[in-house]
């Protein structure tokens, strides 16, 4: 055969016959390489040591030292293995597919008995067996018949299934883990042996059904999870551990937030102390606004279909959206509406009412706009995923030589309003032109690059999303790091020139003609209720003094301390402190408990001594130590604290 050549990542190119495999190539080049060696790049494709290759190429191994290649392969070995460590266990066991997934994979598996949680230690133990073993990995291309034919004698009808889907042209490639077969697109590790036997951990049991179709067979999945070295699954398990005791849901009840029902779902019950909270956050955004140039609109729930099908929403949105059907009296129809699922066709509607002109852009509208959404049941999530919430949400009606301006402002704005949040930092992803897209390639460009340099001008270097773009625009996105790593996306601001022209906005321009605006959305917590959430998960409940909802509880020791408590917490709210008093009949150690579970701030002890020189008892939540103070002091203290960030 011909020589082909290979090049490697330093620009060096060497001739090898065609034909040849990674694992060659490795071993060509040291010894220790071909051991270390776990898969390589060719051509941009993540490609087995063992399949050959037959023209010039790119070509990159890879080792442990590429965290991506080595997680991908460890967790894709490690369904493997956990199958075969199954059917070794419980040969009646069929076994059907096993993607990976984040930090680790799955496996679906039918058979009669359900797995126990203590099924997973033994399925465990024999994993590490056979990783200990070193079994080699092998594979190979089958013909369609011979594949089928050998899964229908093994009696594995899944898998002769999970064949007659593959299209015909494709090969159907097998790998065998030691003795165990499994069809399977690969790449995967030389060995068994290259899989860290102490960086795995199998998770949970789950029903699922063959295919997601819930008239098919209802399956058994294992999840595991799988780094590659014990010191990040040991991080990876207890960032779960945190995120546990940090759930917002647990936290909700526990400090009284909200609740949900049947009858609602996805729709928040708020209890006064959660309520609080949203509408500090509601209070802070509307200063922000307004200092920022917004004007505020509010616009109705209830909006006819004709709206929808103009907007297009109708078409493209209608499986998420909730339809009303009313009986209008002397209607000779029935009125058809939807409860908005967004509020951008109702400010094109306040837009449109009078002509503008050109001296009137950018205009800059907000509303604490009331969405719902119809998501599905099985995507709700306590109150972060919800199928009835608001939006701090804004659009920007613009030209288009405005829309770089206006981006940086809205960057800098979002800066400040994040920072008084308590998250320093953020990253920015940028989405650009998707293939299916309106408007033409000139005015991509120039929205595109208005993004992008208001971007930099701020000084954050955007990550790339290529073509992930709205067909109507290029994108923004703001991500949040919360305190234990994990990745919110909250912000966005995206360029539109789709609806206006399809709801008919103009101005008038310099030129006495009529214009299109571009309109920017933009939101910058998002939803109040999923911010909500991320900032109790963020701060594992204890809020910042602003927003705590129960700033201070005032408990009594004696009872002859009540009229004092009565006058402390008056005296708190006066200075604009939220207080309430605890005079129950029970031990002070009872009811500072209970306060700190509730996650008050601060808890005020007054008992004799406290009454007879005027001073409290103060703890602070998480102290172990008090103090005493005199009344006067503390509310000086505390009513900083108590105002909001701006207003300081
Ligand atoms: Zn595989
Ligand atoms: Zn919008």
């Amino acid at each position: 055969m011909a020589p082909i050549s290979l090049t490697f990542p330093d620009g060096n190119a060497r001739d090898y016959e065609a034909g040849i495999t990674p694992a060659a190539v490795a071993e060509g080049i040291s010894k220790s390489l071909s051991k270390k060696a776990i898969s390589a790049t060719v051509n941009g494709q993540h490609w087995d040591l063992a399949w050959p290759i037959d023209a010039d190429a790119q070509i990159a191994i890879h080792t442990m030292a590429d965290e991506e290649q080595a997680n991908e392969l460890v967790r894709h070995d490690l369904a493997h293995i956990m199958a075969r460590a199954v059917q070794e266990i419980w040969p009646d066991t069929q076994v059907t597919i096993g993607p990976v997934i984040k930090d680790g994979w799955y496996y679906d598996f039918d058979r009669a008995e359900p797995f126990t949680p203590e099924d997973l230690g033994v399925i465990e133990k024999k994993m590490r067996e056979i990783i200990n073993k070193r079994d080699p990995v092998r594979t190979e291309v089958w013909e369609r018949d011979v594949a089928i034919q050998y899964y229908k004698d093994r009696g594995e009808p899944y898998k002769v299934e999970l064949i007659d889907a593959i299209p015909g042209d494709e090969p159907l490639r097998m790998y065998w883990h030691g003795d165990w077969q499994d069809l399977c697109r690969g790449p995967h590790l030389q060995h068994t042996g290259q899989v860290p036997g102490d960086a795995f951990k199998l998770m949970s049991i789950a029903g699922a059904y063959w295919r997601g179709d819930s008239d098919r067979a209802m399956l058994q999945r294992i999840y595991g999870v799988a780094f590659t070295g014990k010191e990040k699954l040991r991080a990876h398990l207890n960032m779960l551990e945190e995120a546990a005791k940090r759930d917002h849901r647990k936290l909700g009840r526990e400090m009284d937030l909200f609740h949900m029902q049947e009858e609602a779902p996805g729709q928040i019950f708020w209890h006064p102390n959660g309520w609080t909270i949203y509408t500090e956050l509601q209070d802070y955004m509307r200063r922000k606004q307004r200092k920022g140039g917004y004007v505020e609109v509010n616009t109705p729930q209830v909006v006819d279909r004709r709206l929808w099908e103009a907007s297009g929403h109708w078409e493209k949105y209608q499986e998420h959206m909730f339809i009303v059907e009313v009986d209008e009296d002397h209607a000779r129809e029935k009125a058809v509406n939807a409860l908005k699922p967004m509020n951008c066709p109702c400010h094109v509607q306040v837009y449109n009412q009078g002509l503008k002109s050109y001296r009137d852009l950018p205009l800059r509208m907000a509303e604490f706009g009331s969405c719902n959404r119809y998501e599905p049941s099985g995507a709700l999530h306590g109150i972060m995923r919800v199928r009835g919430f608001t939006q701090d949400d804004g659009h920007i009606f613009c030209r288009e030589d405005q829309i770089e301006e206006e981006t940086a402002i809205y960057i800098d704005y979002l800066t400040q309003i994040y920072k008084d949040l308590g998250f320093e930092s953020f990253r920015v992803k940028f989405s650009d032109r998707p293939e299916a897209r309106a408007g033409s390639d000139e005015i991509w460009d120039k929205a595109e690059e208005a993004l992008l340099s208001a971007t930099r001008a701020a000084g954050i270097e955007p990550e790339l999303n290529p073509g992930e773009g709205a067909f109507y625009g290029p994108k923004l996105e703001f991500v949040l790091t919360d305190a234990i790593g994990r990745d919110w996306q909250c912000g966005t601001h995206q360029v539109d020139f789709v609806l206006p022209e399809r709801l008919d906005a103009t101005y008038i321009g310099a030129d006495g003609a009529k214009h299109r605006p571009v309109m920017l959305h933009r939101a910058c917590l998002g939803s109040f209720e999923r911010f909500i959430g991320i900032l109790i998960e963020e701060h594992a409940g204890k809020l910042p003094f602003w927003l705590a909802p129960r700033q201070v509880v005032v408990a009594s020791i004696i009872s002859d301390a009540d009229d004092y408590v009565t006058k402390v917490v008056a005296a708190l709210r006066a200075a604009g402190i939220r207080a309430e008093a605890d005079i129950r009949n029970e031990k002070i150690n009872y009811k500072v408990r209970e306060h700190s579970v509730g996650k008050v701030p601060v808890i005020l002890a007054v008992g004799a001594r406290e009454v007879e020189e005027r001073t409290v008892t103060v703890r602070r939540l998480g102290q172990k130590q008090t103090s005493v103070q005199p009344l006067d002091d503390l509310i000086g203290e505390l009513s900083h604290d108590a105002t909001p960030p701006d207003q300081r």
